[in-house]
């Protein structure tokens, strides 16, 4: 599968998708990622991407040029690319998202900077626009790896284990239950003493009860959804 990254500042994904898993799924061609920065597109005499807002407000405003050509030659260059703009406004990315997205051929992923982007490239361009959180951040680079991670190790061959995709957080709308490691215990807390002896239905049922305990807490919202669903 293939991401591309609309970014003024390409460097800052670089790294992440170097390293670990994702740098594994990269080499072995699981996934593609390429760069495209809207400031070699830009046609101003010194490759300006940002204006002041029409109408006042604080801050400068990605502005509408370098970024439109920047995407009509991604779009025509392949068709089917699915284009989502990163911004908090947008959806809330949740975890059916990543897997819907997994069946795309082609992510672009088109991370805002400054006060965000010209509404009106927004309205020309958005396939689907997500927001990763009720809150701000100085640009659009960490959401749109959010979403590129999300999806990346939902693909085939991405993560060793495929049976852990089962069992963890949001399937089922419940959150994953607590998990230990070695040593048995450690600070004087003791890791559940059933989970000890293998007995594993015992062990699934008592993970069952739990995720329903730390849902409950933690995300009433989800809770209810999942409470719906039985
Ligand atoms: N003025 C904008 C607002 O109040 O909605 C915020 C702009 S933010 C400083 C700059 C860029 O960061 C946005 O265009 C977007 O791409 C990205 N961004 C910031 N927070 C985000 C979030 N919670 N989810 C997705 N993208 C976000």
């Amino acid at each position: 599968m293939r991401f591309t990254f609309v970014t003024l500042f390409p460097e800052i994904v670089e790294g992440y998708f170097g390293a670990s898993i994702l740098g594994r799924a990269l080499e072995a061609g699981h996934i593609a990622i390429d760069y495209r920065n809207p400031r070699d597109y830009s046609a101003s005499r010194y490759k300006k991407v940002d204006e002041p807002m029409i109408g006042g407000g604080a801050g400068m405003l990605m502005s509408p040029q370098p970024l439109h050509d920047t995407l009509k030659e991604l779009r025509s260059q392949s068709p089917k690319a699915h284009v989502i703009f990163l911004s908090p406004v947008g959806k809330p990315f949740r975890q059916n998202d990543a897997k819907r997205l997994a069946g795309k051929e082609h992510l672009v992923l088109v991370a805002g900077r400054y006060e965000g982007i010209d509404e009106r490239i927004i309205e020309l361009h958005a396939d689907e626009i997500f927001s990763v959180g009720d809150a701000v951040l100085t640009g659009g680079e960490l959401p749109a790896m959010m979403v590129c991670d999300a999806v990346s190790r939902l693909l085939p061959g991405v993560l060793g284990n495929q049976e852990s995709l089962e069992v963890e957080s949001f399937e089922a709308s419940l959150l994953e239950a607590p998990s230990f490691t070695k040593p048995d215990e450690f600070e004087k807390k003791r890791a559940i003493s059933e989970f000890l002896k293998g007995n594993h239905s015992k062990i699934a049922a008592i993970k069952n009860r739990m995720a329903l305990c730390k849902t409950k807490y933690f995300r009433p919202d989800l809770y209810q959804r999942a409470k719906a669903k039985v």
